[in-house]
């Protein structure tokens, strides 16, 4: 695509927010409905590449998403595998409320 960085920022406002919201304790129809998501997202994913190493490192460390915590954590981990591949700092973890849920304390 034409602007892979913007999408790229774009894509993961969507996915960490996402991950933030979905249920403390999921059901086990939307833990089902994550898991296609997630799947269907690595498959569609407008920058093939980019999608291709993501399919690689979800078929090592399949999505967890048996509550939010999990998800968040997941998904962070994905993110800072794609951000040590392009030299961008490592991301901590525990912040993950602080930056896409709750906004910084005061
Ligand atoms: P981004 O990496 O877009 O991050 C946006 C914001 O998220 C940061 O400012 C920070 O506040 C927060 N953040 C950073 N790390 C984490 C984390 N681990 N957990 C939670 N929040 C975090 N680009 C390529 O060139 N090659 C690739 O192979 C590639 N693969 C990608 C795969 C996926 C699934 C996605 C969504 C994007 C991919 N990109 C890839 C794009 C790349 O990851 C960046 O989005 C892009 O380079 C813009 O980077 P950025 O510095 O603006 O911050």
């Amino acid at each position: 695509p034409p602007d892979s960085e913007q999408l790229g920022r774009a894509t993961w406002t969507f996915l960490h927010t996402m991950a933030a919201y979905y249920p403390e304790v999921p059901s086990s129809e939307q833990q089902i409905n994550m898991r296609n998501l997630l799947s269907g997202f690595s498959q569609f994913y407008p920058c093939w590449y980019c999608a291709e190493h993501l399919r690689e490192e979800m078929k090592k460390v399949p999505p967890k998403v048996e509550s939010r915590w999990a998800l968040g954590i997941w998904l962070c981990d994905m993110h800072n595998i794609v951000n040590e591949r392009l030299g961008k700092p490592i991301f901590d973890c525990n912040k993950i409320n602080e930056r896409w849920k709750d906004g910084p304390k005061n």
